[in-house]
């Protein structure tokens, strides 16, 4: 039996020093505890790390503190595009869809590509189609509004024009990391008792991204990886670098080839290869063990690991 965890991540980014509220910081810490627990429950059930991904990732997306989903950032266009991805670490089965407008829980979608499609990716139109086709909840594109993400458009677009954008964070916002400067995306990656891997990563990827721009979310291999075999594997930060690292498949890589842990090969791919890119960001791997590695070269990310039994852990700083 192995030991059954899930270990879940609500983005990363730089932290909102002056601002901080203690209200905001326990809603975010409540959150991830709940979801974790959620998460704990289907694994404690004999469920399988598909089923826990999936459900954590969707109540993820449910929730207007994280970046997927309801409380999505706005494209620069003032749009949501949302991207999502899924992987089972038995079969490498894979499912994704990028630029979607209109699915409630592009988590869902992402997961029924990968078991009723052939196919492991879908965009725009073409994602969305299939997925009403198989029954998801279809939603206006202005469901995932929140007035906070207006404001941080406001704001980006303001810097863009060259007006001020006071990038401390000081008057923005009470989140504990500043929404203005966080790569938000959410991810989830578990062990089950069967000692089966899975992950699962959902984003609307950065503000004020332009309309059509796609990060390493959805793609299998940049922001979700897994493979039984060596480690489950899901990121978030800035989506070009971890694109152009193939960051989620090179963790798995140093562990299958290199002889590396997974923490030291989660920390290799995360200090030795991104940074020096100029991208930040974290992940979020577990293995067939369930030994977690939770690194991040930001000041902050939301994380939360649950093992069965136990209560979760939740982590905002370093
Ligand atoms: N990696 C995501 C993207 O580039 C954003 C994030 O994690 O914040 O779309």
């Amino acid at each position: 039996m192995s030991k059954a965890v899930i270990a879940l991540h609500g983005g990363a980014g730089a932290l909102s020093r002056q601002t901080m509220s203690a209200e905001k910081e326990r809603d975010y810490r409540r959150a991830l505890d709940a979801i974790t627990r959620s998460g704990q429950a289907i694994l404690a059930d004999g469920g399988s790390a598909l089923d826990a991904v999936t459900e954590a990732v969707r109540l993820l997306e449910e929730c207007p503190l994280f970046n997927a989903g309801i409380g999505a950032v706005f494209t620069h266009q003032g749009a949501y595009e949302l991207d999502a991805s899924i992987m089972d670490g038995r079969s490498r089965a894979a499912g994704a869809v990028c630029g979607v407008r209109h699915i409630r829980n592009p988590i869902l979608a992402a997961r029924a590509v990968m078991e009723y499609s052939p196919h492991v990716m879908f965009t725009g139109e073409g994602a969305e189609q299939s997925a009403f086709n198989r029954g998801l909840a279809r939603v206006e594109n202005d469901f995932f509004s929140t007035p906070e993400r207006y404001q941080q458009l406001q704001r980006a677009l303001a810097a863009d024009s060259g007006a001020l954008l006071d990038h401390d964070g000081a008057a923005a916002s009470t989140d504990p990391i500043d929404p203005d400067r966080k790569l938000g995306t959410v991810g989830a990656v578990a062990c089950d008792s069967q000692g089966n891997l899975a992950a699962a990563t959902s984003t609307a990827g950065m503000t004020n991204k332009q309309a059509g721009r796609v990060g390493d979310s959805p793609i299998i291999g940049a922001g979700c990886y897994v493979d039984n075999a060596t480690v489950a594997v899901s990121c978030t930060g800035s989506g070009e670098m971890f694109i152009r690292t193939a960051a989620a498949n090179e963790v798995a890589a140093l562990v299958a080839y290199a002889g590396l842990t997974r923490e030291q090969a989660a920390a290799r791919v995360i200090f030795d290869q991104i940074l020096p890119l100029g991208g930040s960001g974290g992940l979020i791997a577990v293995d067939v063990a369930g030994h977690v590695a939770l690194p991040f070269s930001s000041e902050g990310m939301y994380r939360a690991v649950g093992y069965v039994g136990q209560a979760p852990d939740v982590g905002i700083y370093r």
